[in-house]
C-alpha cells in the first residue's frame, strides 16, 4: 500500500454521525481539506456543523447528493447505500470510496495491534464480547470495538496501547473496507437481512465474505451453515492460513466442537488426527443456549488462532456477562421462567432462542421488515405452549401459526399502545404452566411500539415485575 499524503488532500466525508464526525476531525487534523455532506439539515446537525466549521471543515447540510468539486476521496458513513447519486458521481469521476473501518485500517500505525474480526447475521456483539473476555483472561491488552459502538478510529489512534483488537464488523462496514486484512476472522452465520441495501442475498454474502480476504492465520466458519464455508473457499488468503470450523457436534480435525458437554479444540493441537484439547464446559457458557455455545466456539477459535492458552478460554467464558435483552433471564414467577430476548429482531435470531427452551409461551410481533414466518413457526411449533402476539405485523405471525401450529392457543392483542406489553405478559402468564418459559423473542423490529429494542425489553421486564412485585 502506498502511503497517503493527507496535507491538502480534498476529502469528502459523507454523513454527519457517529462515524462521520470523528472521521472529519481526524482528517482535518492530518491537514486534509475536508467537506462534510449531509442529507439532513436539522437543529442537531447545525450544531454539529458549527463545531466542525470551527476546526476549518466545510459542511454542506441538506445536500448529500452532489459530489463537491475536486473531491479526491470519499469517506462514508457505513449505512449510506451504494446506489446513492453521490457514489455514482464518484464512480464516474474515478474517486475512491472508503468507510470508517477502511479509514481506521489505513491510519493504523506500523506496530498496530492485529484485528480478530467477527461478522454474521446474528451473534456478532455477543461473540466479540466473549472474545474480548477471553483475550483479557489471557492477560492481553484488548478491547471490543467496531460495530459494537466503539469507534475503530478511536481504538486505532487513541493513546491506549493494545496487543490485539476484537472487532465487530457489519456487512455495510465490510462493503466499504476493501483493503482490510484481519489476522483471523469469523462469519458466524448467514441468513437474509438488509437485502434492500445490498441488492441481493449474493451481494450480502459477498460483502460478509470480505472479512476473510487476506487473513493470516485462520478463517473461522460455521460447519452447520455451509454458506459460511463457501465464503472461505472463495477468499484469497495468505499462504498458510487455515480454514477452521466450529460445530455443536463432535469436531473433525481442524474444527472446534462439543463432546459430552465439553467444548473441545481439534484445530490448534499437536496431532489433530488423534488429539483434542478440552477448553471449557458447556455450563461455562453464559447462557448455555445452543446458539450461544456456537458463539463461544467461534470466539474460542479466534482466540486459539491468536495463540491463547486453553485455560484462558475457560476463564474468559466464565467471566463473560451477556448484554441486556439477549436471552436475559428476568425472573422466575410461580415456577415459570421469564426470558427477555428483545434483541431477536429477525426470524433467524428468534429461531435460535426458540430452540433453546421447551415448552415456551412465545411473545412475538412488531415490524416484520418484509419477513415471512412460516419456516420459523414450522420449526418451533412442537415447543409452543401458546403465543401472545403484539404489534403492527402480528397478523403475519398469526397466519403462520394457523397454518403450521393450529392446535397452539394464540392471544392476538389488538393493541400497540404502551400498556400493551403488560397485557401481553399477563396473557402469557395465564397460558404458562410451572416449568414453562415465557420468551420474548419478537422476530420483528420494535419501532412500531417502542423507541428501540432496549425499551421493548425494559417494558417486558417491568411487566414481569408487576406480576411478582415481591421479587423486585
Ligand atoms: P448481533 O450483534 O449480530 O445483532 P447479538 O449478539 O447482539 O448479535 O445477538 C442478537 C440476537 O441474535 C440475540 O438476542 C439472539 O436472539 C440471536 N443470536 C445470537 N447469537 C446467535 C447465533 N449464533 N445464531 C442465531 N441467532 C443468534
Amino acid at each position: 500500500m502506498t502511503a497517503v499524503t493527507w496535507t491538502g488532500k480534498r476529502v469528502t466525508v459523507a454523513g454527519l454521525g457517529v462515524s462521520g464526525i470523528p472521521a472529519a476531525r481526524v482528517l482535518r487534523g492530518l491537514g486534509a481539506h475536508v467537506t462534510v455532506v449531509n442529507d439532513g439539515d436539522d437543529e442537531r446537525s447545525r450544531a454539529q456543523a458549527a463545531e466542525l466549521e470551527a476546526l476549518g471543515v466545510t459542511v454542506r447540510l441538506g445536500d448529500g447528493a452532489s459530489l463537491p468539486e475536486g473531491t479526491e476521496l470519499i469517506v462514508t458513513a457505513p449505512g449510506w447505500k451504494p446506489d446513492k447519486p453521490l457514489f455514482l458521481a464518484a464512480a464516474k469521476a474515478g474517486v475512491e470510496i472508503w468507510g470508517d473501518v477502511e479509514l481506521a485500517w489505513r491510519l493504523r500505525g506500523p506496530d498496530a495491534a492485529p484485528w480478530l474480526a467477527v461478522t454474521g447475521t446474528n451473534g456478532k456483539t455477543t461473540t466479540v464480547r466473549m472474545l474480548a473476555s477471553i483475550l483479557e483472561a489471557a492477560g492481553l491488552r484488548t478491547a471490543a470495538v467496531g460495530n459494537i459502538g466503539v469507534s475503530l478510529l478511536d481504538a486505532v489512534l487513541g493513546d491506549e496501547k493494545y496487543d490485539v483488537l476484537a472487532v465487530e464488523l457489519s456487512s455495510y462496514q465490510l462493503h466499504w473496507a476493501p483493503s482490510l486484512r484481519a489476522h483471523s476472522a469469523a462469519v458466524l452465520n448467514l441468513a437474509p437481512d438488509h437485502l434492500d441495501w445490498h441488492g441481493s442475498m449474493q451481494a450480502y454474502a459477498a460483502d460478509k465474505g470480505r472479512i476473510y480476504e487476506g487473513n493470516q492465520v485462520a478463517c473461522v466458519y460455521n460447519v452447520q451453515d455451509p454458506a459460511t464455508e463457501a465464503l472461505v473457499r472463495e477468499a484469497d488468503v495468505q499462504e498458510g492460513c487455515r480454514a477452521i470450523g466450529f460445530t455443536l457436534g463432535p469436531p473433525a480435525p481442524s474444527q472446534l466442537g462439543v463432546v459430552d458437554g465439553i467444548l473441545v479444540d481439534r484445530a490448534f493441537v499437536e496431532n489433530r488426527q488423534k488429539n483434542a484439547q478440552e477448553l471449557a464446559d458447556v455450563s461455562d457458557v453464559n447462557p448455555p443456549a445452543p446458539h450461544n455455545i456456537a458463539n463461544a466456539l467461534a470466539a474460542a477459535a479466534l482466540a486459539r488462532a491468536y495463540g491463547v492458552e486453553p485455560a484462558a478460554v475457560c476463564d474468559g467464558l466464565r467471566a463473560f456477562r451477556p448484554d441486556a435483552h439477549r436471552i436475559e433471564h428476568v425472573a422466575d414467577v410461580g415456577g415459570v421462567d421469564y426470558v427477555d430476548d428483545s434483541k431477536a429482531t429477525n426470524t433467524h435470531a428468534a429461531e435460535a432462542s426458540l430452540a433453546a427452551y421447551d415448552p415456551i409461551v412465545w411473545v412475538a410481533g412488531g415490524l416484520a421488515k418484509g419477513a415471512t414466518f412460516d419456516e420459523l413457526v414450522e420449526k418451533s411449533a412442537k415447543r409452543l405452549r401458546g403465543a401472545v402476539l403484539i404489534g403492527a405485523d402480528r397478523a403475519l405471525i398469526r397466519e403462520a401459526l394457523a397454518r403450521h401450529a393450529p392446535e397452539v392457543p394464540v392471544v392476538d392483542l389488538d393493541r400497540t399502545d404502551t400498556g400493551a406489553m403488560s397485557a401481553a405478559v399477563r396473557e402469557a402468564a395465564r397460558l404458562a404452566r410451572p416449568g414453562d418459559t415465557v420468551l420474548l423473542a419478537p422476530a420483528c423490529a420494535s419501532m412500531d411500539m417502542f423507541t428501540n429494542y432496549n425499551k421493548r425489553g425494559e417494558a417486558f421486564a417491568d411487566a414481569v415485575r408487576e406480576l411478582a412485585p415481591e421479587r423486585d
